[in-house]
């Protein structure tokens, strides 16, 4: 039975017109002496199938007498039977229902906003930043829409669709992996020309297409007009207007996803971008030769296949699964390309984004009209195109398509990125930003403080003194609960830095980054991932994918451990709140600054001792100031909080319990029956019995190590504790201290520098050792970081005792 025709373009038009469409029967009935082509029965007519194509349809495999029952249950139109959730469905139809499911994927430039309509279609919560470079991974979900499963994959932001970059290759990779039913081209209405520039490569593959005209809203502002009937009729693409921030439009999208997936759009043509006659001669020679080739399967149309080829790639051609006559065609194609490159004088894929160009040019010139301007002819004039790069220039410069938004973004950044003001303005964002979280966190900090005591207290009247009661408040209340008390603080935080990234000031921050990078051999691109590593270092070390020169990677990679994250703002808070009063704000503010100054320069030594190379250039986007949306907000601290939340049932919990036990056990021989035992004498007893436990044997082990830091043998266990989380250094001090008593200001310091700098964590070791693919980095990276550490605790507390 067939459940589903991939495919693309006239063969799958051929194949459904001969009755290939779900829910048919089909019986394959011999196959050629060389297994090739196959031949099958449909409704009472034979016809026969190269293999490569009958792959491209998915059938279930059934037995007559199923197919029988099915075709009795088969009474409607097959979109009503999805809709029924009837549990007691046959196994059969269960199994139809599965391979029902559309597959769409989100395809577009960076920042157009792919992820907050994938968001708004789905209910997904995934990240969302007004810069490029956020998505890096490829995220899936599944849900029903009018009956009709959809699964919707939200990929990474890329320019084109030239598989030169990391990300570019993880979407080519995708799109050849899985097929999908329909793509989601999205679009920013305000930008259009750059984004049509990929949607020329998506017809080029003769991919089926929904654009989702996003940012409408800001089209609509703009006073621009725009015939969106007339350019999808162009384009051969339906086109929706979409505003991916407050979900208007994504029903319609959806519908219209659907259409196409059921060949029901009349937008939708098989539409060619016209290259030069030239040109096409030479595209025409090649697809002869690939059509001679049996084993070619029409994943993509030939036509873009010869196209990539006459570009000079001949990675791509692999994908075809080509083998007969395949360097027959790679030959052919490497002396069309020389043909091609003579007569133009240039290179053939300059030429081919040249056409591409001129043809949405002329899209647009039939279709768009500028506000404020007089007509569009102003866009013939532009000077030559072949100057500018088609994949990242700054196109939109030398039109006249800015939108008003985009002039008062200039205004903005005049100041922002002002070459001398710019980077005081950081700096004071910085400090207004730890000066709130410390002081407004505070209140609620001490409710939630209050609580926890007022929970212990309690506990302990109600339960019986056993060792049951032992665990829970010494162990998970006073650990667990010791950590619960920063979450305020946190949500602050990342109040903050979710403002930096929906206003587009992060982008900003990159590049006043950008200079102060480049003279350590990076560029600002490093800089982001270094800012998401203030949240947690292990999605900062995984935003490094963006980079594309390994050795930049790497070294990013590297540094990121030094950017604070939220786990360790907990041990500031406590400290900081503790010893340096009213200063606290600027004391974390400057702890901060250091974790940058020391990667910076961790970043130098790197670069001039074991990760030599030039630094590789790199345009930066930078997308216009956007109004952040309390719903984007909203969701970005909401995820924050659930995700700490989770954080303190999981591994902290385990590690409270845990670093408890090991404080519990062995146990102390009882006092003589009969003794009285007094407050003092019961703190003496506790703390021998602490001192004699596995975790004081373990502290004291440490001791010599870290006591010419100022430290003594608990915090040692702190920071022990503290590797499998940096939150646990926090818990395990209020389950077995008094910091009240055992820091002095100055050992604080050298403490707090110390959890700053050492390792990170166990989640940021494997991510490390994953993404650089080798353990060696990983032990590298804890190896260098718990070294540093202690240098820069040693310094700090031997020269500050000269002076305290
Ligand atoms: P992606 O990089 O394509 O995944 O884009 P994001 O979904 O991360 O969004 C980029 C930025 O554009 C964010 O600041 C969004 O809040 C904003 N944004 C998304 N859709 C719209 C829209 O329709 N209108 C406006 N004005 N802003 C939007
Ligand atoms: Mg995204």
């Amino acid at each position: 039975m067939i459940l589903k025709v991939r495919g693309r373009g006239a063969f799958r038009h051929r194949i459904i017109e001969m009755g290939f469409v779900r829910g048919q029967m089909v019986q394959a009935l011999r196959s050629a002496p060389l297994k090739d082509p196959v031949e099958f029965r449909i409704l009472d007519s034979e016809v026969s199938l190269r293999r490569a194509e009958a792959e491209l349809i998915e059938v279930l495999v059934c037995t007559p007498e199923e197919a029988r029952a099915y075709a009795a249950l088969q009474t409607g139109p097959v979109a009503d039977m999805q809709a029924s959730s009837d549990p007691q469905k046959a196994p059969l139809e269960k199994e139809i229902d599965s391979h029902s499911v559309i597959e769409v994927c989100m395809v577009g430039n960076p920042n157009t906003g792919k992820t907050s309509l994938y968001n708004a279609l789905s209910g997904a919560f995934e990240h969302v930043g007004n810069y490029s470079g956020v998505t890096v991974d490829v995220k899936t979900t599944e849900f029903t829409y009018n009956g009709h499963r959809i699964r919707l994959t939200d990929l990474p932001g890329t320019y084109s669709f030239s598989p030169y970059s990391p990300e570019e290759k993880v979407v080519m990779a995708y799109l050849l992996d899985h097929k999908p039913d329909v793509l989601v081209n999205v679009v920013d209405a305000s930008n259009l020309e750059r984004n049509l520039y990929m949607t020329t490569q998506l017809i080029d593959m003769d991919y089926r297409v929904v654009m989702a005209l996003n940012m409408y809203d800001e089209l609509e502002a703009s006073g621009a007009e725009l015939d969106i009937a007339y350019l999808g009729t162009l384009l051969g693409i339906p086109i929706v207007p979409t505003i991916g921030r407050d979900k208007t439009g994504t029903e319609s999208l959806l519908d219209k996803v659907i259409e196409v997936n059921e060949d029901r759009d009349k937008t939708v043509r098989h539409t060619h971008i016209p290259y030069s006659e030239e040109m096409e001669k030479s595209l025409h020679l090649l697809q002869e030769e690939i059509w001679k080739d049996p084993w070619y399967e029409p994943i993509y149309s030939s036509r873009y296949l010869a196209i990539r080829l006459l570009e000079g790639d001949t990675e791509w051609v692999g994908n075809a699964h080509l083998i007969e006559g395949l360097d027959a065609l790679k030959a052919k194609a490497a002396a069309e390309s020389l043909r091609l490159q003579k007569l133009f004088g240039e290179d053939v894929d300059q030429v081919f984004a040249d056409y591409r160009y001129a043809f949405v040019r002329g899209a647009l010139r039939e279709t768009y009209k500028p506000a404020n301007r007089g007509g569009l002819a102003s866009t013939a004039g532009s000077p030559a195109l072949s100057e500018t790069d088609p994949g990242q220039g700054d196109v939109e410069a030398e039109l006249p398509l800015v939108s008003s938004r985009r002039r008062i973004t200039e205004k903005i950044d005049r100041v922002l990125t002002h070459r001398i003001w710019g980077f005081p303005i950081f700096l004071a964002f910085l400090w207004v930003m730890f000066q709130a979280t410390f002081t407004i966190g505070q209140y609620p900090m001490d409710w939630i403080e209050a609580g926890v005591g007022a929970l212990a207290a309690w506990l302990n009247s109600v339960l019986p003194d056993n060792i049951f009661r032992a665990v829970l408040v010494d162990g998970i209340v006073q650990g667990a609960g010791g950590v619960l008390v920063f979450l305020p603080n946190i949500l602050i935080l990342f109040f903050f830095v979710s403002i930096m990234e929906s206003t587009g000031y992060m982008a900003r921050v990159a590049f006043i980054m950008d200079k102060l990078m480049h003279t350590i051999g990076l560029h600002g691109k490093s800089f982001i991932p270094m800012i998401i590593g203030f949240g947690c270092n292990v999605p900062a070390i995984m935003a490094t994918r963006t980079i594309e020169s390994k050795k930049d990677r790497l070294i990013t990679m590297l540094i990121i451990p030094f950017m604070s994250c939220s786990a360790r703002l907990p041990v500031y808070v406590l400290l900081a709140g503790m010893f340096f009063k009213a200063q606290a704000g600027t004391v974390i503010f400057l702890i901060y600054l250091f974790g940058i100054l020391v990667s910076i320069l961790s970043a130098l030594l790197f670069r001039h001792t074991i990760l030599k190379a030039f630094d590789s250039p790199f345009v930066m986007e930078m997308p216009p100031y956007r109004w952040p949306t309390w719903r984007s907000v909203g969701r970005s601290l909401w995820v924050r909080g659930t995700q700490y939340l989770k954080k303190i049932g999981g591994i902290i919990l385990v590690a409270s319990i845990v670093v408890w036990a090991l404080g519990y056990f062995p146990l102390s021989p009882e006092p003589a029956p009969g003794t009285e035992i007094t407050p003092e004498m019961q703190a003496r007893l506790d703390k021998e019995h602490l001192e004699q436990s596995y975790l004081g044997r373990i502290g004291k082990f440490v001791e010599p190590v870290i006591r010419p830091l100022g430290m003594n043998w608990e915090m040692g266990v702190c920071l022990l504790a503290g590797v499998s989380a940096k939150e646990v250094v926090v818990s395990t001090m209020s389950m077995i201290m008094d910091p009240a008593v055992s820091f002095t200001a100055l050992s604080a310091l050298s403490f707090m520098m110390f959890v700053l700098l050492y390792f990170p964590c166990i989640g940021v070791f494997s991510t490390v050792a994953k993404e650089s693919g080798s353990w060696k980095w990983a032990v590298f990276m804890a190896v260098y970081t718990t070294l540093v550490a202690w240098i820069v605790s040693f310094l700090v507390f031997q020269i500050g005792g000269l002076f305290v």
